[in-house]
């Protein structure tokens, strides 16, 4: 089929949710994908934030299709090899001793506000102004921008907003019955917003001396996207709580709940997902994982990230309706003093895939095994996009 046709059926038999591109995908290989008329471009969205060892990751297709073969779905009602190893893993790599596989970041968030509840038996539950934490009824709620909430109240009761990277507004609306802060370690569809150095691990001491959990919604900044397998690392501190999906499982869809001694508050009964840790989905997390360690991709997403920040930068100094660059890893912002749709449109018709958070922020989250010649590609293409803009 043809874009157009494509497109077609989409507007006639899919609900219309989503503001598309004019750009039907059929192919990815590393950090490009090609559209159904065969034209190429380099990939600065990576399913956002999704694909971090590359579209059509080999290892992880392979994983798939062997593990497919064998079996792909059981009950949790039954043990599987693949979801305690991955769940091992996971405690490998994180401050985390017990995994809770769901298939979302939603649905991932959802889970932990359920656990900080059970767990300290209060409902009151913190979260920050323009956060992003899902789309369920719970995580709208917790969401803290009216734009996600409107028309679909009632919301969930409990939750409290306070402006991000203000520890004293925290201190000051923790009170008897709060339950827990969830927090975004890099504020990621709010514009790519990187709290100053202690923020967190201030948040962290106000959360610890008034027996608050702390929870660190890593959806976004997980799985080397930062620098460091989770954000919370490249910070240097450790929440009660990780909420982790997007790149978990190389594209593949998979989340999970990470937690130490709190996580053993769940009893049989209290939480359950058909779906979560399915044989599949484990397999192309274990997959996916091994990949990011072993082809060293948190260096990578270093290098890369400070490569690519540089010429950002070098953009910002020659264009004035360049707001601001910032970074962090491969998590990239560029804020502009304009809306950038026009941009994403122009940029598309270069060979550039990019998104825009927030409105004027474009985010450049693109696949960790991005090479440097892309990189230029993509900065060359957008100095000549801004170029003709201003
Ligand atoms: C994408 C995202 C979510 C929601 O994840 P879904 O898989 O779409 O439910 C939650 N939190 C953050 C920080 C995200 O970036």
């Amino acid at each position: 089929m043809n874009t157009k046709e494509i497109m077609n059926l989409d507007s006639k038999y899919v609900m219309q949710t989503y503001g598309r591109q004019p750009l039907a995908l059929v192919k990815g290989k590393g950090s490009t994908v090609w559209d159904a008329e065969g034209k190429s471009y380099v990939d600065c969205v990576a399913g956002i934030a999704v694909n971090n060892v590359g579209h059509s990751n080999p290892k992880v297709a392979e994983a798939i299709c062997e593990q497919a073969k064998n079996l792909i779905h059981t009950s949790n009602l039954y043990y599987t090899e693949q979801q305690v190893t991955l769940a091992k893993l996971l405690a490998e790599i994180s401050s985390h001793q017990k995994s809770f596989f769901c298939n979302s970041g939603a649905e991932a968030n959802e889970g932990a506000i359920k656990l900080a509840r059970k767990h300290t038996g209060k409902g009151e539950i913190i979260t920050m102004e323009n956060s992003f934490h899902g789309r369920t009824i719970t995580t709208i709620t917790a969401t803290g921008q009216k734009k996600y909430q409107k028309g679909f109240e009632p919301l969930t009761p409990g939750f409290k907003y306070v402006p991000y990277c203000d520890v004293e507004a925290v201190s000051d609306t923790i009170g008897s019955e709060t339950a827990a802060v969830l927090v975004e370690p890099i504020q990621g569809e709010g514009g790519v917003i990187i709290p100053q150095n202690d923020y967190l691990k201030n948040l962290k001491e106000v959360c610890h001396d008034k027996d608050v959990l702390l929870i660190f919604d890593e959806v976004q900044t997980g799985f080397g996207r930062t620098g460091e397998m989770f954000a919370s690392q490249s910070f240097g501190v450790t929440p009660d709580i990780t909420t982790v999906a997007k790149a978990i499982a190389g594209g593949f869809p998979m989340g999970a709940v990470l937690a130490n001694e709190v996580g053993d508050t769940f009893e049989p009964g209290d939480h359950a997902a058909t779906f979560g840790g399915s044989p599949l989905a484990c397999a192309a997390a274990k997959a996916s994982i091994n990949f990011i360690l072993e082809e060293k991709l948190l260096e990578k997403s270093k290098e890369n990230g400070s490569y690519f920040l540089n010429k950002l930068n070098i953009i910002k100094e020659n264009n004035e309706i360049v707001k601001d660059v910032r970074g962090m890893g491969l998590m990239i912002g560029m804020e502009l003093d304009v809306e950038c749709a026009k941009l994403v449109d122009d940029m598309r018709e270069r060979g550039i895939i990019i998104n825009c958070a927030a409105g004027n922020v474009l985010r450049f989250v693109p696949p960790l095994v991005i090479t440097k010649n892309q990189i230029n590609l993509v900065s060359s293409a957008l100095e000549d996009a801004l170029g003709k803009f201003s």
